[in-house]
């Protein structure tokens, strides 16, 4: 029987758990988002934004949609039909762009990957080395790919570019890394930042967010690709001024307001090493808990927001799924694709402290034993548990170049 009372627990790596602040200051009239004063609320965003992707240079822009939409508005708008991308493909969603890439029209050429490892650098580079024309124009980096709780080295990936002196645009999927795992626009030199709100803004799904370099925005020109709805052309002529080419998703514009706010107040590096921390704890109840192994093949590849977690063979990852749901309302991450039924996955990203994710290994821990793991009762939990007692969620107390920043120029929230 599932519990009927508390609440659901959402450990899915995305959509994450929102802050009651966050929920709150969604919940707004709605008002004419061509009004004198909606621009107050855009462009502090827009530019608080770029402080989140680490750019100075670069220019965000915030569409209706989801994730998705985002990878679409930077192909399309920096891309023309025929031209060659690299890609490598180590999980669904470094999979899923790169089948939007080749159902755009470009011609993809991909590095596969066994899933559980990130983005090959050596073998990147010896396609770049061999690319003397400068034939590929666009290079394809999954930071964090959710599917297998593996991230990669993107700034590995830019020196193995610069090595070669390849001049090909760099885009960088940045959905589930992005405000949970540091992320350097400006440094590694990223050209396309893909986001969206669901994971490390907190906030629901529904806006997808692209960061842009001058050279990527330089390549729209020439690009010529088809593109109407994310023609960031329409945006650059309407965000000068603080509107949008098309009606705004205001209520999650105010929530984003209160997210940026809270990211501030927290401080971006503080809130990467609390997901490193909330990370480990997760880690030790996998590996010295329950003695399962991470799907993520090699520790230089963990990730700090999602962990996937292989099964024993004779379990099925969906059943524990499907009892850890039914039973104990408790949402764990489905095995997609090539994974469906080998692993679940557990979100720890956003909004979370150690209890909450208490209540999911507990939770993931008793739905193992009901489908018949062998694991340890209480296994899991005192792994975490050790491992949380004995460490700082925070190792030094720092305040970021962002803080210091914020608190010399916040004004404060915009009022609804
Ligand atoms: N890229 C990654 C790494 C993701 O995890 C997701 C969604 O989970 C996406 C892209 C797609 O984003 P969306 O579902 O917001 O369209």
């Amino acid at each position: 029987m599932k519990s009927t009372t508390g609440r659901n627990f959402l450990f899915v790596p995305g959509p994450t758990n929102i802050p009651d602040r966050v929920q709150r200051a969604m919940m707004v009239a709605m008002e004419d988002h061509r009004s004198s004063k909606f621009p107050n609320l855009s462009t502090s965003v827009l530019s608080d934004l770029k402080r989140v992707f680490k750019t100075e240079n670069g220019q965000v822009f915030i569409f209706p949609s989801s994730g998705t939409g985002a990878w679409e508005a930077a192909l399309t708008n920096t891309l023309s039909p025929g031209d060659r991308i690299l890609a490598s493909r180590f999980g669904q969603f470094s999979h899923l762009w790169i089948d939007m890439a080749e159902r755009l029209g470009f011609d993809v050429e991909v590095l596969d990957v066994e899933w559980g490892e990130g983005v090959p650098l050596e073998q990147t580079e010896e396609v770049l080395r061999a690319d003397t024309r400068h034939k590929i124009k666009g290079i394809l980096a999954c930071h964090n790919e959710t599917a297998t709780g593996v991230t990669s080295d993107i700034a590995g990936l830019r020196r193995v570019m610069d090595a070669v002196d390849h001049p090909a645009l760099l885009f960088v999927d940045a959905v589930s890394s992005l405000a949970s795992i540091d992320f350097r626009m400006d440094e590694w030199r990223v050209d396309l930042a893909v986001s969206g709100s669901q994971k490390g803004l907190m906030l629901p799904a529904g806006l997808g967010i692209l960061a842009v370099s001058d050279k990527a925005l330089q390549a729209r020109e020439s690009a010529t690709s088809r593109r109407c709805y994310f023609d960031l052309a329409d945006m650059l002529a309407t965000n000068a001024s603080g509107y949008f080419p098309y009606t705004p998703a205001l209520p999650m514009l105010y929530g984003l307001r209160e997210a940026l706010d809270i990211i501030f107040e927290q401080g971006l590096e503080n809130i990467f090493d609390r997901h490193h921390y909330l990370a480990q704890g997760v880690r030790a109840a996998v590996t010295d808990g329950w003695g399962m192994e991470l799907c993520a093949k090699q520790s230089k590849w963990y990730s700090d927001t999602v962990s996937a977690v292989m099964v024993p063979e004779d379990i099925n990852g969906t059943h524990v799924i499907d009892v850890a749901f039914r039973r104990y309302n408790l949402a764990l991450g489905a095995g997609l694709s090539q994974m469906a039924g080998r692993l679940f996955r557990i979100g720890h990203l956003g909004d979370l402290n150690e209890l909450m994710l208490m209540g999911a290994i507990a939770g993931a821990e008793m739905a193992l034993l009901d489908v018949g793991a062998e694991v340890t009762p209480g296994s899991g939990v005192a792994a975490a548990s050790n491992y949380w007692r004995s460490h700082d969620p925070i190792p030094k107390r720092r305040v970021s170049k962002e803080e210091q920043f914020y608190e010399a120029h916040s004004t404060g929230s915009v009022q609804g």
